[in-house]
């Protein structure tokens, strides 16, 4: 950004040298321009004022406002300890003030008897009301507050910010920063041509600006929010668009074309089962891919136990049958070994070897992957992580399969295909599904195919949720499952060892299981993180062998781990573990034909977020329907985190879950702006070109890129 917009922060009026660094540390503001960027995430209406007796504990945390009058004060406490407590009361109720810094300064303020708008964020503790530190007017100041419209933003804050700048002063500061914004007429210039911004009904940039964080009414403000993510999804869009027009006109992919001895083999005399319609489908969409001489990048999204390693080794057959080498790269030592394990299996009495590699693999193991992977003797080559190292040299990679791609980091994934000199085809697997629109915006120009069905025979699992004082009831009932002959997991949540919260840490619960759970000829075996690999298999295998009844786990075993006889899954402090975690240790049972029961267990203190997953849980088995629920409750924010997104970008306003309609409209007016300048060379186009290059800033790797 040019002119007054790249001034630095610290000039403006209200900030200097440390607020200037609070907001640099805390925010990543430093100039004017980021500043004005950086839009409120909320709006709070300053005409509404509630009554006291309104607030209710579901209002705990949100800002409202209250016209209250002072009718008790005073000083608590000495040294740190010491806090200055006011009582304030309105016809409806009372509620406690509460400071804890700059007591002198607010003593002096606060008269008794005197009425004030209060305005804060209220708490709750044994049903009382308390405020702390929160805003004080009196009547007469906020009537003659000279404010045009009643709203005010709230700006994404943390508890260091928002003390070096609490809220008033915060909005002080955006508005002194907005007034010198103004002396520069190229500031907030409009890089969208005006038939484009007449055709889709956009206000001008600079009305944008000013209204998202003073909107002069409702509708301004609705105006300019759309204004706003409209540029943010255009840039997406043009990035996007450009890359898969690229990828589709250049002919790079290897060719399978032949459906050969193995596949058929397999396909009429071994497979254990017939396959699902879905799975059938998928195979063909892959199929086309391996044979249309563009190299493929496909998503393949299938709910947990749909039957997708299935798919997987069918298809790696087909690069195998054209004398190609496949590999399978797994998210951890267990599924990896699983993985082998299985696929050695399918691969009996076919032509062809299977080998694996992990970080575990002892030397002679490595040595023997190694060279066989070079020389070309083994075709497919199951692993870790491991499989990215240096030393790993393919002799023609085809076809690369990832396995429950949300566990690997962006730069790992990249570095697997940059193995060869052409990119083999990749297929990303994951049991996390995420809705279309969202997954063709996060994963560039990924093809997605979708396992919409499970395979035949299973019952939908049984999903409950029990207070932790329940928790003899819950062991009753796996006591009555493993007189049936079943076998049962135990998950608690992962905990680094210096957090210090009340997690049940996998120990404790060994001990708790082993004290309470009164019938100790019960087979119990462990399996957590910390373990050394091989003592982690060897617990695994015992339960799946059936040697163990009961398997305490963290949730290592949270992907991929197939024990068709396991029928509870029981989670300890599930209030702790994310959605789609909780739909993937589910779908740890179900695998057979029994009826399995998923065992939510939690303490009696929910947050209305923990409750509402928990809710969500016992309500449906669908993870779509999950996951597009857990976009809800965390925003897309989360979501495209470096650590589960294929593309980084990096959106200030706009919400890629929900913002479907701009992101259509986007799409269109991409692809035409493309149709005429396909690299946005033109001079006219360069606000454009910024626009689309203003949400890499941080430099990432994504898929498309390299391959
Ligand atoms: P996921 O999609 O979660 O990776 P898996 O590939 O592990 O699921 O398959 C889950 C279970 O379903 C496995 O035991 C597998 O053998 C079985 N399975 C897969 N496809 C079918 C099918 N078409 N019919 C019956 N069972 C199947
Ligand atoms: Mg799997």
């Amino acid at each position: 950004m040019q002119g007054v917009l790249s001034r630095e922060i610290k000039y403006v009026g209200g900030v200097g040298e440390a607020r200037a660094r609070a907001l640099e540390r805390e925010a990543g503001v430093r100039t004017i321009g980021d500043l004005l960027m950086r839009f409120p995430f909320r709006y709070i209406d300053r005409t509404r004022q509630m009554n006291i007796g309104e607030v209710d504990e579901s209002m705990e945390s949100t800002y409202i406002q209250l016209r209250c009058r002072i009718v008790g004060r005073q000083i608590v406490g000495d040294g740190a300890r010491q806090r200055f407590v006011v009582e304030a009361q309105d016809a409806t109720g009372s509620v406690e003030l509460l400071w804890f810094q700059g007591i002198k300064w607010i003593e002096k303020r606060v008269e008794m008897g005197r009425e004030y708008i209060v305005f804060g964020r209220p708490s709750f503790y044994r049903g009382r009301m308390s405020i702390v530190h929160p805003e004080l007017e009196t009547v007469e100041q906020a009537l003659s507050r000279k404010q045009e419209s009643g709203f005010q933003g709230i700006y994404p804050s943390t508890e260091k910010l928002s003390q070096a700048i609490p809220i008033k002063l915060m909005h002080t500061i955006v508005q002194n920063a907005w007034q010198i914004a103004l002396t520069d007429t190229s500031a907030f210039a409009d890089p969208l041509p005006e038939p484009l911004r007449r055709r889709c009904g956009l206000i001008s940039l600079r009305e944008a600006i000013y209204n998202i964080h003073f909107p002069q009414s409702s509708e301004l403000l609705r105006q300019a929010q759309y204004r706003l993510k409209f540029d943010e999804l255009l840039g997406v869009q043009l990035t996007i668009q450009a890359r898969r027009t690229q990828r589709h006109t250049s002919n790079n992919g290897f060719l399978f074309p032949r459906v050969g001895d193995n596949f058929n083999t397999f396909f009429r005399t071994k497979m254990p089962f017939a396959l699902t319609g879905a799975q059938q489908r998928v195979i063909k969409e892959i199929r086309s891919d391996m044979v249309s001489g563009k190299q493929m990048n496909r998503l393949l999204q299938g709910d947990v136990g749909s039957g997708k390693t299935m798919v997987a080794f069918m298809t790696m057959l087909l690069a195998v049958d054209n004398g190609y080498q496949a590999c399978v790269m797994a998210p951890t030592e267990i599924l990896a070994r699983q993985h082998y394990a299985s696929m050695s299996r399918f691969a009996e009495g076919l032509n062809l070897k299977v080998a694996i590699l992990t970080g575990s693999s002892k030397t002679k193991e490595r040595r023997a992957s190694l060279e066989g992977i070079a020389s070309g003797e083994i075709d497919i080559l199951v692993g870790t992580h491991s499989l990215i190292e240096d030393s790993v040299q393919f002799n023609n990679l085809g076809y690369v399969v990832i396995d429950e791609q949300h566990r690997f980091g962006v730069e790992q994934r990249a570095k697997l295909w940059t193995k060869n000199l052409q990119p083999p085809h990749i297929l990303v697997m994951t049991a996390t599904p995420i809705p279309r629109t969202l997954a063709m915006t996060l994963y560039g120009d990924l093809e997605v195919s979708v396992i919409d069905e499970l395979p035949p025979g299973r019952q939908p699992i049984r999903t409950y949720h029990y207070y932790d004082s329940a928790r003899l009831k819950m062991f009753g009932f796996l006591r009555q499952e493993i007189a049936k002959g079943r076998q049962v997991y135990i998950v608690y949540p992962l905990i680094k060892e210096s957090e210090k919260m009340d997690y049940k840490d996998l120990e404790d619960g060994y001990e708790s299981i082993s004290r309470d759970f009164p019938l100790p000829q019960y087979r119990i075996a462990i399996c957590h993180g910390k373990m050394k690999p091989e003592d982690k298999d060897a617990s695994m295998a015992q339960f799946k062998r059936g040697e163990a009844d009961i398997l305490i786990a963290t949730s290592v075993i949270e992907v991929g781990v197939d024990v068709p006889n396991a029928t509870v899954m029981v989670i300890e402090s599930a209030e702790r573990f994310g959605l789609s975690q909780l739909h993937q240790l589910r779908g740890r049972v179900g695998r057979g034909g029994e009826q399995s029961y998923c065992i939510l267990m939690s303490g009696d203190k929910l947050s209305k977020e923990g409750r509402a997953r928990l809710e969500a849980m016992c309500a449906t088995n669908d993870g779509f329907k999950l996951s597009e629920l857990d976009l809800k409750l965390r925003g897309a924010g989360d979501i495209h985190g470096t650590q589960q997104s294929g593309e980084a970008f990096e959106l200030n306003i706009a919400n890629l879950a929900t913002d479907t309609q701009i992101m259509q409209l986007t799409r269109d007016e991409a692809l035409a702006i493309l149709a005429l300048d396909p690299k946005l060379e033109r001079q006219e186009n360069a606000p454009l070109r910024a626009l689309r290059d203003r949400h890499h800033k941080r430099e990432r790797i994504d898929f498309s890129d390299i391959s």
